[in-house]
């Protein structure tokens, strides 16, 4: 078999990967850094494509602002609640910088990125499916792929596994999949629209809907990708079906603005959600990011901020280190106790609030949240932040301000 030898191997091409091997090699371009896909690029995948303020501010703080240059920002989001109730606010301020909040079609957008990488003289290895790994020590393992009936085997000194929900290094590595608890499943579609003249990030949880919730990106006023999603859990619970509820969404929005469905863009898939989390760093030298390691949050469906946070963050704990195996042991503990405290409070809140959406709490959150900028700046840091709680304070306010 032909041997190719790298210090990082990454499996998958979507923005985790992109991230974290853009973030290395400018950190240490001198790093050998490689990453496979079994898909061509440019290469569609089933999402919502929106993109909250935590991605733009990872995208600038790597110099790639020109990913967003053709793309109109969107400042606004607008939630509904199964009542009725409708917030529309622009997307407070959180920290310094501007919130914005973009959509690009995922074809477009990984498409950029591995373009980015490759630039940096990162190898990208396209229609390669990832098929085993093989330790010949520490610090040095082998990655075997194949294309066809060809096989080739990366030599490396750490394993990055990004290959989504379904990912075969999680399962190479025998760690279970999420429990249909804490899986959600979404089916989206390209929409054209007449009569659309916000460019606001739409959530709805809506009672024919309940308990799942449909959202409205807009890539322009003309175009948008709009889906609806919920638990794998409920749905089977409730014997529910994903296109029937995209229908009856479609209804509702129907009476607000015209769609035409693009029949052919269907896609759907799961969505492996934080608070399941697996260890992130296995035999040593294998991590997982992304959806491979359930990131997504279970309130909003948003799993391409976590993912390029974790990747690049994993640049940041080992860049320096991959000489040493030692301190690249340190680096990768430091690398999954970081994340996991920024961010196992942050999963456990949103999946309450999930469930406080089909409730009465909605109603008095909305209602707090249009009358109060600190509850709305509050609640948005924890739906597309990296809040870990709600301030009690706060939590009475939503009561009072709800009410009365
Ligand atoms: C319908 C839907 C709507 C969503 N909407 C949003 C949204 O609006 N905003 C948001 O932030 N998140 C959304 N998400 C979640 C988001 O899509 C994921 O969190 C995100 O794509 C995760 O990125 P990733 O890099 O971890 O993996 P992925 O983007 O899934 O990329 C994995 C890559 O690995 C490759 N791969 C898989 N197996 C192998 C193998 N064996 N060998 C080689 N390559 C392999 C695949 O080809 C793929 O390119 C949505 C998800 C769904 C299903």
């Amino acid at each position: 078999m032909e041997e190719k030898e790298y210090d990082v191997v990454i499996i998958g091409g979507g923005p985790s990967v992109s991230i974290c091997a853009i973030s290395l090699k400018k950190l240490n371009p001198s790093l050998r850094v490689c990453i496979i896909d079994r898909k061509k690029f440019p290469r569609d995948k089933a999402c919502g494509d929106g993109l909250g303020p935590g991605v733009h501010k990872i995208v600038i703080e790597l110099g790639l602002n020109h990913l967003f240059s053709s793309q109109e920002p969107i400042e606004k989001l607008a939630i509904s609640s199964p009542n009725g109730y409708e917030l529309n606010s622009t997307l407070p301020k959180m920290g310094s910088m501007k919130p914005l909040g973009f959509v690009i079609p995922r074809i477009d957008f990984d498409n950029g990125l591995i373009l980015e990488a490759r630039k940096l003289n990162v190898d990208i290895l396209e229609e390669f499916e990832f098929e085993n790994i093989e330790d010949r020590g520490i610090f040095n393992t082998d990655v075997i792929i194949k294309k066809d009936n060809d096989r080739l085997v990366l030599k490396c000194k750490v394993v990055i596994g990004a290959d989504g929900a379904r990912s075969k290094l999680r399962r190479v590595l025998n760690i279970p999949y999420n429990s249909d608890n804490n899986t959600g499943i979404a089916i989206r579609y390209y929409c054209e629209m007449e009569g659309y003249n916000e460019m606001s990030l739409r959530l709805d949880f809506l009672k024919e809907i309940n308990p799942g919730y449909g959202w409205l990106f807009p890539i322009n006023k003309n175009y948008a990708n709009i889906g609806v999603g919920i638990d794998v859990s409920k749905l089977k619970e409730r014997n529910l079906n994903l296109d029937e509820m995209f229908e009856s969404y479609l209804k509702y929005l129907n009476g607000k603005i015209k769609i035409k469905v693009i029949h052919e863009s269907k896609m759907n898939y799961i969505l492996p959600y934080g608070c399941e989390m697996p260890p992130l760093v296995n035999s040593v030298n294998k991590v997982l990011i992304g959806d491979a390691a359930s990131m997504i949050n279970p309130f909003t469906g948003e799993g391409i901020f976590y993912g390029m946070y974790a990747g690049k963050s994993l640049s940041d704990h080992i860049y320096n280190k991959l000489h040493n195996s030692k301190e690249l042991t340190i680096g990768l503990k430091s690398f999954e106790k970081n994340f996991k405290r920024n961010f196992n409070k942050h999963y456990k809140i949103n999946n309450t609030t999930k469930h406080l959406m089909g409730t009465v709490f909605s109603n008095l959150a909305i209602r707090a949240c249009q009358k109060d900028p600190e509850i709305l700046k509050e609640g948005i840091e924890l739906m597309m932040g990296e809040r870990r709680n709600f301030s009690p304070i706060n939590l009475v306010k939503i009561i009072i301000k709800g009410l009365f």
